[in-house]
Parts: C-alpha cells; structure tokens; sequence
C-alpha cells in the first residue's frame, strides 16, 4: 500500500492521465508522467514528468526508480517495455490484460474461451481470406485492424453490394493482420466501468448507454434503457473478466445489445475509459479516484450514483458551445487544457445531472 505523499507512475499524458492525476493529487498522492510529447494536457497537473517514447527502456526504467507503483492510460504500450519492471515496481492494470486488449484475435479469444459471446469474427490473416469471410457473415461486416485501433479509426465497413468498399477492405487488409466482423443490428450500445482493488473486490459502476458519431462517442446516459436481466448479465461479465485477468484498476467494457436483450461483447478497455466520464459528477466517487485508490492499493469505494445524467463529448468546433453550456447551473464542465482545436479532437466533456429516477 502506498502512503500519502508517494509517487504514483503514468505513462500517458492525455486528457485521461490529466483526470487521473488530479484524482491523485486529491487522494495526496504525487504523480511523474511519462509522455512523447512536450507539453500533454496532463504536465500542468503532475509533479514530475518524463519526456520519451513510451517503448524507451531507459525512460521507464527511470520512471520506475521515482514512483512505488505504475499505471497507464494508453493501452499500445509495448508489453514488453513493462515486463520487465514489474519486478521492482508493479505495474496495474497487469501486463496481461494489456496484452489481451491490445490484439483484437486475443480479447475476442479471451472473451469466447470465458464462454462470453462476441460478435462473429474471422482473422484475415491473408487478403484472399476476406471473400470467404464475407460470404460466411452474409456479405457483410467491419474489417477492422487487429492492433492500434481506437474510436473507428483503422476500420471499414464492408458491403459485398458496394465493390468500393471491398476494395477499401482489401487494402486494408493488404496493409496490416486484420479481423473481419460479422455486422450487429444491434439496438443499443452499453458499457460497464468497474474496478477490482489489490485484495479482489469489485465495485461496478452504473451501466451507461452510449451512442457514437463516426467511430468516436458522442454521449453517455445514466441509466441505460435496459433491462434488469440486461443489467446483471453485463455486472456478470465484468466480475468474470475482471477476476479472470487478475485485474487491478479501473476496466471498461463496451457491448452491443441484441433485440432479445442478450449482450455481446465489443471490446475492454485496460484503464479509465471515456463512457465513464459521466462518475466524477453524477456519483460519490469517480473513476479515476477509484483507479488511483485500486492501484495504490487502498480500499475501493461503493460506486454510488446519486443522479441521473448524460455526458457529451467536446470535439473540435464544439468549443463554441463552452459559453452556453456554463450558463447552466445544472451542467459539470471540464476542458482538457488543449491549446490547438482540430477536428476530431477531444477538447472535454460536460455532463447534464438531473434527479435520480432508478
Ligand atoms: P470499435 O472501435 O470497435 O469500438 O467500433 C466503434 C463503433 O463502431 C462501435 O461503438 C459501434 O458503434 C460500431 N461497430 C463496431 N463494430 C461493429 C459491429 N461488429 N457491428 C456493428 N457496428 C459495429
């Protein structure tokens, strides 16, 4: 266990390793943040920081004399760049729920070998096995790459009716080991945030409901329209997942829900994740002092949720919307610090709270 004062490691310096080391700094904690770039959205909160690749030995080794443990927002770490200071200084979430989140073949094996229903898959090990794959999924699907990719991006969707997108998928799939996805209709996106601590309690969070705009989120809802039965096979799944991988930290799952209600899983995420950005204002504890406290090794808390909400994501031009949106007393804002807008950029986030009903 830690004690106040020491220091905690992250490597990643994005807006999500910003929000955990303000959480740190609550719980008096300091932090030493390891990022490529210069000037990341989380240096103007850290105590310290490290600027190198995230792969740079060194740079982690020194990483690992400062801090007493070391957590990540970013999950296309090298697994080998942390395998080998686990040894001195622990490294939560482990290095192999990293290394089962970062190949898609993996987690979807992972989850399917859990007994855990995915949507239908085929590695595309070769191009020449796509036809055959597209023909077995009806003639349609997303091929997406097995590694490196995040909010839609590294994937197409593939319509056997629409030759252009073969072509696009063939290219693709020429490019890098890809997997092709049968398509789901499904009727809601969901996701779980949850946490397991050092001695193996876990502590769910509310199911949110999220929609995506081009690959990316868009909002997240508090509660989801789901049913009870819903509600428990994804707190079933978690504490499966969770205690499988002997996970310490903050997880979030995503699903696709079916008409008939039953959930497939979509993918995990290693670390805090952006459907769960909605915790620091509609509950007691958010996730990213859940996760300091879970890796730090101090007793999780009860993940109580005293509102109902919905989270919306800041891309880009959406910063015009900031002035509007701070004239409403019931809405939390909060800003990355990013000095550039670009288009598809994550800016920040505000989350709208109201009474809770469920
Ligand atoms: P991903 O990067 O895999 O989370 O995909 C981003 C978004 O694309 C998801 O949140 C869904 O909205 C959509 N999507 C991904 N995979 C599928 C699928 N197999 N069927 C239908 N929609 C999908």
């Amino acid at each position: 266990m830690l004690q106040v004062g020491d220091n905690i490691g992250i490597v990643g310096g994005g807006q999500l390793g910003r929000m955990l080391a303000i959480s740190a700094g609550k719980l008096g904690f300091k932090t030493v943040i390891l990022d490529p770039q210069p000037n990341p959205p989380a240096f103007e909160f850290s105590d310290q920081h490290i600027i190198a690749a995230y792969d740079d030995a060194d740079a982690l080794k020194k990483l690992a004399s400062l801090t007493k443990v070391i957590t990540y927002e970013f999950e296309n770490v090298p697994v080998e760049a942390f395998d080998t200071l686990s040894d001195n200084t622990p490294v939560h979430p482990n290095t192999k729920a990293l290394a089962t989140s970062q190949d898609r073949v993996t987690e979807k094996s992972f989850f399917n070998n859990l007994g855990i229903e995915t949507a239908p898959w085929f590695d595309i090990i070769l191009p020449q096995m796509l036809d055959r794959a597209l023909k077995e999924s009806g003639g349609k699907g997303i091929l997406k790459t097995r590694r490196f990719g995040y909010d839609g991006k590294g994937q197409c969707r593939v319509d056997v009716s629409k030759p252009e997108t073969v072509a696009e998928a063939k290219k693709l799939s020429q490019e890098t080991p890809c997997i092709l996805e049968g398509f789901i209709d499904f009727v809601r996106e969901i996701s779980i945030i949850a946490a397991r601590s050092v001695d193996g309690t876990i502590e769910t969070f509310d199911i949110a409901e999220n929609v995506h705009r081009d690959g990316i989120l868009h909002t997240s809802t508090v509660p989801a329209n789901i049913t009870e039965k819903t509600r428990e096979q994804a707190i079933s799944i978690a504490h499966k997942t969770l205690t499988e991988l002997n996970y310490i930290g903050i997880m979030g799952i995503e699903f696709f829900v079916n008409p008939d209600g039953n959930l497939l899983v979509n993918e995990f995420a290693p670390r805090v994740h952006n459907s769960g950005h909605w915790t620091e204002a509609a509950c007691t504890v958010s996730q990213f002092e859940q996760h300091i406290r879970a890796v730090v090794g101090i007793p999780i808390a009860k993940a109580t949720r005293h509102s109902d909400c919905v989270m919306e994501n800041l891309i880009g031009d959406d910063m015009d919307r900031v002035p509007e949106i701070l004239s409403h007393s019931d809405t939390m804002l909060h800003l990355y610090g990013k000095a550039e807008t670009r288009a598809g950029r994550k800016m920040g986030h505000f989350t709208k709270i109201t009474p809770k009903t469920s």
